[in-house]
């Protein structure tokens, strides 16, 4: 665990940064925008490089799409955003190593039903991963075009289509219409060099990473800022004033930095002006905005479900599924914790699956998805004792998921992660460039990478 609780213990005993760290509010180098893992990595970098840099906060924690619930009733940690580490970053796996956290492997058997009966998944797998090998050798950034029109002009037969189609969107967050192959290429190369196909979870919860990279910052108490809501950034070259909103206390107040790296999710740039949680610019940096809404951001609904026993393992055929891949048009896939035994399965309805279910209260969700498990499981679901849910699209500090990149819009991405007169600079997930948008590791790496290009300017 961190030296510092965060969680539920907001940031009252902040009255005034410049109070407690003893400096001038125009003595900030550097203000850090959202404290997901791309800011706090930032935040990390900068502060062992001898930076006076502070963090803003929007919600009362820290993680962003990392949310973890460590449910007391609950075998294993509940995870409401990311779960999964893909493959072996070195940006993940340093802090697991570090922290000694307990990471182990996921089960990857995976069971289709279709046609009324249960099918093995690795058959379909091979022929769907033979599909994306052809599209890391065909894809050309130049000529991008999207997944379904890919699909249009291919010889595969139309349940293959079908099922390959669901495994993009449900990866991606992403719609098969939208989505450019030319990205989807760029990350299937890069997932090989880190042996991305291969998937893990932190025993001791992913909130574990966060929780890492702000280990040993010093006077982190005063320099992370929770409950702050950053509305405003008027800014020249070399100087800014950031103005901030506290949740708390409703207290307006201005900080000054000589650089902002901002890591709000690439929904949250996107909003128009005037909704919660949007910032304004004065003056707007109009090529990053632009590049912000050439990209998407895809939308995910994720229900995390206890029963009283692990009904599905009386089924043979489920016994030992990792996975449960369907057609249905609400939450078509699901996932087991094995190899941990635990009664929790995960329902994942994304991309215009996740489209089906806006709008729907808590209540009507967590029904749709026990029916739906009724119709693939054909059993009766056990006793419901929980159910864990955290809507991303309706939340205005993430308003979605994660980023995906339109047919044609691949340079939009380099525009985003690009500096702004040496003193607008921007991290998250959607600015790698490396082909690990849309992940953890991903993420934390755009975070270094804003730190050196601050400490480059210096
Ligand atoms: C449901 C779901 C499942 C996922 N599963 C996986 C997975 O299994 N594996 C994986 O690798 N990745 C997964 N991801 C993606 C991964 O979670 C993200 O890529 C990563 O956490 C993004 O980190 P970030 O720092 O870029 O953004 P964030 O974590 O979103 O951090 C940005 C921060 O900015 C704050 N903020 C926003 N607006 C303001 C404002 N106006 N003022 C102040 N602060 C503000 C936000 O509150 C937030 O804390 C998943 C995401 C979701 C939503």
């Amino acid at each position: 665990m961190s030296r510092v609780q965060f969680r539920g213990e907001p940031c009252s005993h902040l009255s005034s940064l410049c109070d407690t760290v003893g400096v001038r509010l125009s003595d900030w180098d550097v203000l850090i925008i959202g404290a997901g893992v791309s800011g706090l990595s930032a935040f990390r970098a900068l502060s062992r490089a001898g930076l006076r840099v502070a963090c803003l906060e929007a919600r009362e924690r820290i993680g962003g799409r990392i949310e973890t619930i460590h449910d007391p009733a609950s075998p294993v940690p509940i995870e409401l955003g990311a779960e999964f580490i893909h493959g072996r970053a070195a940006e993940i796996w340093d802090l697991v190593n570090l922290r000694h956290l307990t990471v182990y492997d996921c089960e990857e058997h995976a069971v289709h039903w279709a046609g009324g009966r249960f099918q093995r998944g690795e058959d379909s797998w091979e022929k769907i991963s033979g599909i994306l090998d052809e599209i890391k050798l065909r894809a050309g950034t130049k000529q991008d075009r999207t997944f379904a029109s890919f699909l249009d002009q291919s010889p595969y037969p139309q349940n293959l289509r079908q099922w390959v189609t669901s495994y993009v969107e449900g990866f991606n967050a992403a719609r098969a219409d939208v989505v450019g192959i030319a990205s989807l290429a760029e990350d299937a190369r890069a997932a090989d060099k880190i042996d991305g196909g291969h998937s893990f979870r932190i025993l001791n919860g992913y909130d574990a990473v966060p929780a890492a990279l702000i280990d040993g910052i010093e006077h982190i108490e005063k320099t992370l800022r929770l409950c702050s809501v950053v509305e405003t950034i008027q800014w020249e070259p070399g100087s800014a004033r950031i103005h901030v909103r506290s949740t708390l206390t409703g207290e307006r107040y201005v900080m000054q930095a000589r650089r902002v790296i901002l890591t709000v999710p690439l929904g949250v740039l996107q909003a128009g002006p005037d909704e919660n949680g949007a910032i304004r610019f004065d003056p707007e940096p109009a090529e990053v905005l632009r590049a912000a809404r050439e990209l998407q951001f895809g939308q995910v609904f994720r229900l995390v479900l206890r029963f009283q026993h692990a009904f599905w393992e009386e089924r043979p055929e489920l016994a030992k599924a990792g996975f449960l891949l369907s057609q249905e048009p609400m939450f078509p896939t699901w996932w087991t914790t094995l190899p941990v035994h635990s009664p929790i399965l995960t329902g994942w309805s994304a991309g215009p699956h996740a489209d089906e279910l806006a709008g729907k209260s808590r209540v009507e969700i967590v029904r749709q998805s026990l029916s739906t498990l009724r119709n693939i499981t054909g059993l009766t679901p056990a006793m419901l004792e929980a159910a864990y849910f955290h809507n991303w699209s309706s939340d205005p500090f993430s308003r979605g998921a994660y980023s995906y990149v339109p047919a044609g819009a691949l340079p939009a991405r380099e525009k985003l992660a690009g500096p702004v007169g040496d003193t607008l600079y921007f991290a998250g997930e959607a600015t790698n460039l490396d082909g690990y948008s849309a992940t953890v590791h991903g993420a934390i790496a755009s975070g270094t990478r804003a730190a050196r290009q601050v400490l480059q300017q210096r």
